[in-house]
């Protein structure tokens, strides 16, 4: 016997047989006499479980569910401390499990910079004129981030935009994504910040010049040359805690239970457990710390060895996820890194004149491969940030190699975004236990704007669910909401109901369908945001269903999920959100 099933043994003699005599007292003495905290009644519960069971009561004591059936079993768990709801026959479902948002990324940069989504030129001029008059003593003016493909004209403004909005005043547009920036400045900002026909540009970057040799206002991946008028001041920590706990508690107004902070890192990972210990987190929280490394194997385990916490610590509130990398850039950038060339229609909206161009990596095969084989023999989960397909293929062979070294599948790696899914991925992906956490809601913001420039075939497979889903992949969706608080108006809109309906209409915001055969039941999007979603966290037992044994979260909601008009999902709101019996939201009414 190796020493592995020595120690498995031991633990099941000392360890599971005392634990499996005290749980069946438990259940025993459960119908007799257990109180619970937290009863509903009168439901209509869909519990997700392998049955379909349908059930109008439940009961949550100490956290867990104690029962799910009948009023009359569960009124007779009623005591004096027990909080009752009659749900006078909504729909309650498991609650929501959002996997993919950057709350402590929005909060940090709605202290400094509150986050607006304008969608055109006419609106950016205007928000400039409002900040020239309410900002006098302000150097410069700087334009909140606004993604292309959300600008109507599908163009970003150039320095004749900004000029006409603020003739007097240094302004500036920046788009930013991973290792790809480009700054649009005015007049007044060239001025200040000195850039002429004779500046010097630092090595990678380029200063876009006119016929007669001037600047034309646009800057490409030199951010040295203005960052000295581009910094943001950082805020203070009361204000920092205050907008993330109110972020939290929005989610909390959507059913959303349980969230996946997908990238953040050792202060991440205190400001979490300590608004849990004050009391202050109204969802569970599970955090993907970025690995913040050279890309050699020294310099990765260096890192991770430097972390205050390991894999799986925590607690059922607050506890650690995978690693992350990230491998390409983004299909809203021009920056996904692509099997085939982009092509000529991708050109306008992206700014590209390569017509061999698939877009760009920030990380080698040799990196990816160190890091995720490095992550996986010190025990922690990884995930990778990969939007295209070409993306995914590199960090399938890293998976490849890892798995080799010891068997993967069980650590449950996770493709972050993979939009351009193909079979061959899947099946590889299917045999690996990869896993996949996706985003409808970017098919129905961009997917008009990107339709033009990526062409149909491609917009069929886009955000494809079930292209995976037949290879037997296992799929969450979410939001990656990224900035802003308004659960529609942010970058990326976080209202799950969006994301669902998305998943089971395909319609972009303009109505259109790419790649119907891509749809799914409203069942089917509601396990992704719940079992499925559980399963990238291998928290299957404790989330996802409304069964005995797990975690008590709930959604009541307004409306019914499974039979109100298509168009009426995304209006679909909790009217109560309970997280291990506890009320952590709840509508006048209920
Ligand atoms: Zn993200």
């Amino acid at each position: 016997m190796n020493p592995r099933h020595r120690c498995a043994c031991a633990y099941f003699v000392a360890g599971f047989l005392p634990i499996a005599f005290v749980w069946c007292v438990g259940v025993l003495s459960l119908e007799a006499a257990e109180q619970a905290d937290f009863v509903l009644t009168g439901g209509r519960i869909v519990t997700l479980d392998a049955r379909g069971t349908i059930a109008t009561a439940i009961a949550v004591r100490n956290e867990r569910i104690i029962h799910v059936g009948s009023d009359e079993a569960a009124m007779a768990m009623v005591g004096p401390n027990t909080t009752v709801y009659a749900a006078a026959g909504r729909t309650v479902i498991p609650g929501l499990n959002e996997t993919h948002v950057h709350p402590t990324l929005a909060a940090r940069s709605e202290c400094t910079l509150p986050f607006r989504q304008l969608g055109s030129i006419e609106e950016i001029q205007s928000w400039v004129r409002d900040r020239v008059a309410e900002t006098p003593e302000a150097a410069w003016v700087v334009l909140p981030r606004i993604d292309v493909t959300r600008i109507r004209e599908g163009r970003m403004p150039d320095r004749a935009d900004l000029d006409a909005a603020a003739p007097d005043r240094p302004a500036a547009f920046v788009w930013r994504y991973a290792n790809r920036e480009v700054q649009v400045l005015n007049s007044p900002a060239l001025r200040c910040a000195g850039i002429g026909r004779d500046t010097v540009v630092p090595d990678g970057g380029r200063i876009v010049m006119d016929q007669r040799g001037e600047p034309t206002g646009r800057i490409e991946n030199a951010p040295s040359l203005t960052a000295t008028w581009l910094q943001q001041a950082e805020p203070s920590q009361e204000d920092y805690r205050g907008v993330l706990e109110d972020l939290l508690r929005r989610y909390s107004r959507l059913g959303i239970t349980s969230v996946t902070d997908r990238k953040t890192d050792a202060e991440g990972w205190r400001t979490y457990n300590d608004l849990h210990s004050l009391k202050r987190l109204p969802v569970r929280t599970t955090l993907t710390i970025f690995v913040d490394a050279d890309g050699s194997v020294a310099d990765t385990e260096r890192f991770i060895r430097g972390l205050p916490c390991g894999p799986g610590d925590g607690n059922h509130w607050v506890k650690t996820g995978p690693l992350k990398i990230g491998v390409d850039g983004g299909v809203l950038y021009g920056t996904s890194y692509l099997r085939d060339p982009y092509g000529p229609n991708a050109f306008k909206l992206y700014g590209l004149d390569d017509p061999q161009y698939r877009g760009l990596l920030q990380m080698t095969p040799e990196q990816v491969t160190n890091v995720i084989r490095t992550g996986h023999r010190l025990h922690w989960p990884m995930c990778a940030h990969v939007t295209g397909d070409a993306g995914v293929d590199m960090v399938l062979d890293a998976v490849e190699a890892a798995d080799r070294d010891s068997p993967i599948a069980f650590r449950r790696f996770t493709l972050l975004h993979a939009y351009f899914p193909n079979e061959d991925t899947a099946v590889r992906c299917a045999r690996l236990g990869v896993c996949v956490d996706t985003q409808p809601a970017w098919y129905y913001k961009d997917g008009d704007a990107l339709a033009g420039a990526l062409g149909g075939l491609r917009m069929s497979r886009f955000i494809g669910l079930n292209v995976w889903r037949k290879a037997g992949v296992t799929v969450a969706i979410n939001s990656d909401h990224f900035l802003g608080i308004d659960p529609l108006l942010s970058l990326n809109p976080y209202n799950p109901f969006l994301t669902m309906a998305t998943a089971i209409t395909r319609k972009t915001a303009a109505g259109r369908v790419f790649g119907a055969d891509q749809r799914v039941t409203r069942e089917e999007a509601l396990r992704m945001m719940t079992v499925d979603a559980a399963k990238l966290h291998s928290d299957e037992m404790l989330k996802g269903t409304l069964e005995v044994g797990r975690l008590g979260d709930l959604a009541v909601l307004s409306d019914d999920f499974f039979s109100c008009p298509e168009e009426s999902i995304p209006k679909i709101y909790s009217v109560l959100t309970v997280v291990g019996g506890q009320v952590v939201h709840r509508e006048g009414g209920l």
